[in-house]
């Protein structure tokens, strides 16, 4: 069988990928290692709940926003999206105090300036920046796929300086960065498109997923389905065979041969290269790729309360203390996100996951070991790492502690098994303001029909990986017409 598209990896990018393709009537297959698709979306079971792995919130999903949007055009909306409070969708708990942020561009602003009124001024004109960032990415997007990348202003400036540039108050820097868990927050590298797309899009409004990001991977895969696609678990691809410059076949860890015409890599770039015959592109690319280093990764405790015993909170919550924020190898825990599962019925919740950034060398004498055999040691590290994240988080939750029924713990050697993500890496290639054109990506590749997609491209969150979706088809596509 020949199909137009083969796709590697079944996280958001590859499924989305395969969607947007199918529906335009080629014939897609999604070949993912794991058994259970959706790479970074994927959800595990434990005595009897289900527990996200690596999706929590989203912004931007209201009706006209720009999220609604992208994810309306991979069928996304009907699923149980479920908003965050509009007053308080964020709080950040920074040494001992709580600020909290609101949805809309005014409130957020007026909100923020209740604590900061000396800040007005700066407060408006950070949030209109972030507002224009966000509106010109949408309007680039709907009509003009190839403009989203031409703000060389906005692409080469660091975050770090413009916060430094448009707020003059410590606190309120802090205050600002403390939401960014959701990208690797690093003084030196992380562009401002990053920082200002991320959130930014978290002003209009901000989303949870009742019953967890699973549901994301279900959906786009039962439309694949639906529509004639194929999507293949537990089938890795180990090489692919290039001739003068075009992939002429895949094979899988089974034995099988598979055909396309073309290919989407939905998995690090690096990764992919490593399934390429030696000579299929040039040393200079291979060098390139190889040498592009990696956000950092994220420890996660999965945690089962006793019933009826912690109330929900309908905000997301970041917890700071004597942070080092803009400093990603800072050692010790600092920070921690919080995020509340969307009760079943009710107003209390039986899980909440808590999350920090963690370094790879803190894992990486464990590389090799299989996953639940690692040995006492691993054990004794997650313990103590664990340990450390519940003192902070107790701070602003001392009632948490003591209503543990189960905890359950993952670290960046957990991604790196899983995922095989680069370095157990949460967001994937590390974005660098000063070489931008070194680590932003392509879609199409010095192999003619194949194609990067997914978060290590341009952006990352489901929102960055839908951006880099909807480019990768549009080159797909004008590749398969062939309309170069
Ligand atoms: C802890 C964590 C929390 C996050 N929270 C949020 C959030 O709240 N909101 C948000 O917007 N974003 C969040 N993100 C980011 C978001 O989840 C990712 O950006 C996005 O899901 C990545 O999608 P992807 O397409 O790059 O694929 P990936 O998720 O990287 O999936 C790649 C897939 O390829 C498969 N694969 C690998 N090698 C092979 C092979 N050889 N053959 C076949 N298949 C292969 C893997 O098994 C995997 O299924 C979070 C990420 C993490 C890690």
């Amino acid at each position: 069988m020949e199909y137009d598209v083969i796709i590697i990896g079944s996280g958001l990018g590859g499924l989305q990928c395969g969607y947007m393709l199918a529906k335009k009537g080629f014939k897609v297959c999604v070949l993912e290692k794991n058994y259970q698709i959706g790479g970074c979306l994927q959800s595990f079971r434990r005595n009897g709940y289900t527990f996200d792995t690596g999706f929590h919130h989203v912004g931007s999903l209201g009706k006209g926003e720009s999220l609604y949007w992208l994810l309306d055009q991979f069928n996304l909306m009907h699923l149980p999206w479920h908003q965050l409070d509009s007053d308080a969708f964020d709080e950040v708990f920074l040494d001992g105090k709580s600020y909290c942020l609101a949805n809309g561009y005014e409130p957020f602003v007026e909100k923020l300036s209740e604590y900061f009124p000396h800040q007005h001024s700066n407060i408006k004109a950070y949030t209109h920046f972030l507002k224009q960032t966000n509106e010109n990415l949408f309007q680039g997007l709907k009509h003009d796929l190839a403009s989203v990348f031409q703000q060389d202003e906005l692409i080469e400036k660091s975050a770090y300086q413009f916060l430094q540039q448009t707020i003059d108050d410590d606190c309120l820097r802090a205050v600002l960065s403390g939401t960014s868990l959701k990208m690797e927050l690093n003084a030196a590298t992380l562009p401002l498109y990053i920082f200002a797309q991320i959130n930014g899009s978290y002003i209009p409004s901000a989303w949870r997923l009742k019953g967890g990001g699973y549901k994301i991977a279900e959906s786009l895969k039962t439309d694949i389905l639906a529509m004639g696609g194929e999507v293949h678990v537990h089938t890795p691809v180990t090489n692919m065979e290039v001739t003068d410059k075009q992939i002429t076949k895949i094979y899988t860890d089974d034995g099988e041969c598979w055909n396309a015409q073309c290919v989407i890599s939905d998995i690090h770039p690096a990764s992919t290269l490593k399934l390429l015959n030696k000579e299929a592109v040039r040393k200079s690319f291979r060098s390139r790729i190889s040498s592009l280093d990696n956000s950092f990764g994220i420890f996660t405790a999965n945690i089962k309360l006793k019933d009826n015993t912690v109330p929900y909170l309908n905000r997301n919550l970041y917890i700071h203390q004597n942070a080092d924020m803009w400093n990603p190898s800072q050692k010790g825990v600092h920070s921690a996100f919080v995020n509340f599962s969307v009760p079943e019925s009710g107003n209390t919740t039986n899980k909440v996951d808590i999350l920090t950034k963690m370094q790879w060398d803190e894992v990486s004498k464990w590389v090799g070991t299989a996953p639940n055999h690692r040995g006492q040691e691993y054990e004794e590290m997650k313990q103590r790492k664990c340990e450390e994240l519940l003192d902070l988080v107790s701070l602003r939750l001392p009632e948490l502690k003591n209503n543990i029924e189960t905890i359950y713990t993952s670290t960046p050697l957990t991604y790196s098994d899983y995922i095989d993500t680069e370095n157990g890496s949460a967001y994937g290639v590390r974005k660098d303001c000063n070489q931008l054109y070194h680590t932003i990506l392509l879609t199409v590749t010095p192999v003619h029909n194949l194609f990067f997609t997914g978060q290590n491209i341009n952006f990352h969150g489901i929102f960055g990986v839908s951006i880099t979706t909807l480019q990768t088809c549009w080159m797909v596509e004008k590749f398969l017409k062939k309309d170069y």
